[in-house]
């Protein structure tokens, strides 16, 4: 689990800031649920035998009530949950975004914490493959909004749950006649969940799950219509993607598309979007069932790809350093500083130690290591007059393009030359 610090925090509220301004053009709208939840919601809602269930939940039991209780490993749950008591689909489908913190045990590398950070968008009430494409489509968006390339869209269908059965028995008897390369997980899985074993990323058994009975050969007509509605759209868009039949995710709750986005550039921890549609999760968490939806994205992956390419922003700097040679002039000095930042105006403010303020010297030091772009010199003799002195700093500074007296008073006339 990590701290989050300046500078890198600034990384953090600007990609947060994209991703709220997205939701906005796409007409979703944010949800917060709590952080931890009645185990039996992950249970229920991921699947007992999911990795995440199984192994990875931070749960306890809460002392006062012996309540058991755990720290959210993915936020779909808590959404529909949250949808679902608050009535939220009474008048028709919603559109819901959130981001925060996830939990989950996992034997942290590089883009793979114990607390990591999702961004998560989700369509409720909504059948069509229509609202699948929308999603991915938003998220495409992102990426080249970002200026993100190198990260490719894989998509696939799991169908319905009749069709997964049929499925199922094909493939655990093409496993069970090659028993003999089955490892520890996958024999683990063999009949409780072996849809996941196409997901191994054992080497060993990659040729045999490679021939494995397909599940897109098991799929119904209306499966089939679904995904080709949903592959239409997507080429209509020009959005490029490779179906990867192998495709299963992590959860139980997924049915017909299922999708993620990866990329080559962060090591084995290539997924940095994944979703799909899990039309049964509404019913099974004891809502009125209702079709569903969404994608959560890693947000410490998608900014280690965006260092990796050099696409993260400078750090932010204050618009202008207030150099304040005599303490006295305080009273004087914080009425104009609060005034430009009233007007939009940064402005760090030099600040002094018992001692003093310190030598012109080392004042201009540090307005200079602050990044600002102005020093506002508030000496006796400018002050004297009512007047600062406004020097640049940088090179390039249009608003006030050299070292100019400007009248303290009038600060919200001249503030947005700061600017
Ligand atoms: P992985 O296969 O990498 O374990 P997952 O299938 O468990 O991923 P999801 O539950 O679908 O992941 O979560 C969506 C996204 O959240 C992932 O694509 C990834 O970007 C991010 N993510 C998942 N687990 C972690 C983690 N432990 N640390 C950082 N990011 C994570
Ligand atoms: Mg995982």
């Amino acid at each position: 689990m990590n701290d989050i610090l300046p500078p890198q925090s600034a990384h953090w509220e600007w990609l947060e800031e994209r991703l709220r301004a997205l939701m906005r053009r796409y007409g979703y709208r944010n949800m917060r649920t709590p952080i931890v939840e009645p185990t039996a919601l992950f249970v229920r809602g991921l699947g007992e035998v999911t990795d995440i269930v199984e192994k990875e939940m931070y749960s306890f039991e809460d002392r006062l009530n012996g309540e058991q209780l755990t720290l959210r490993p993915e936020n779909t749950a808590g959404v529909v949950r949250a949808a679902v008591e608050n009535s939220l689909l009474y008048d028709g489908g919603k559109r819901l975004y959130y981001m925060g913190p996830m939990f989950r045990h996992e034997r942290p590398q590089r883009g793979r914490y114990r607390q990591f950070h999702q961004f998560g968008a989700e369509a409720l009430g909504f059948a069509g493959p229509d609202v699948d494409a929308e999603l991915i489509v938003m998220a495409c968006d992102l990426w080249a909004e970002l200026g993100l390339d190198g990260i490719a869209l894989e998509i696939n269908s799991l169908g319905q749950p009749a069709e997964r059965l049929a499925h199922r028995q094909a493939l655990i008897a093409y496993l069970e006649s090659h028993a003999d390369l089955l490892d520890e997980d996958a024999k683990r899985r063999l009949h409780s969940n072996p849809l996941r074993i196409l997901d191994t990323k054992n080497p060993a058994m990659q040729d045999m799950v490679n021939q494995a009975p397909r599940l897109m050969d098991h799929l119904g007509g209306e499966s089939l219509a679904h995904f080709e509605r949903l592959r239409a759209l997507l080429d209509a868009q020009g959005i490029g993607y490779r179906i990867n039949p192998r495709l299963v995710r992590g959860m139980d709750y997924y049915n017909l598309s299922v999708f993620e986005f990866v990329t080559t550039q962060l090591g084995s921890q290539g997924t940095v979007c994944a979703g799909g549609r899990y039309d049964g999760l509404l019913e099974q968490i004891g809502g009125k069932a209702a079709p569903a939806v969404g994608w959560a994205l890693g947000v410490e992956r998608i900014l280690e790809l965006l260092k990796e390419q050099g696409r993260l922003p400078e750090a932010p700097v204050p618009d202008a350093y207030a150099v304040i040679p005599d303490a006295s002039a305080m009273p004087a000095v914080l009425p104009v500083l609060r005034a430009l930042r009233s007007a939009g105006v940064s402005v760090l403010m030099h600040t002094g130690s018992a001692e003093g303020m310190g030598s012109m010297k080392s004042q201009f030091k540090k307005a200079d290591a602050s990044g600002a772009r102005y020093a506002l010199i508030f000496g006796a003799d400018e002050l004297a007059q009512g007047m600062v002195a406004v020097k640049p700093l940088r090179s390039g500074t249009t608003g006030v393009p050299e070292q100019t007296l400007l009248p303290c008073a009038d600060s919200l006339q001249w503030a947005e030359r700061l600017r």
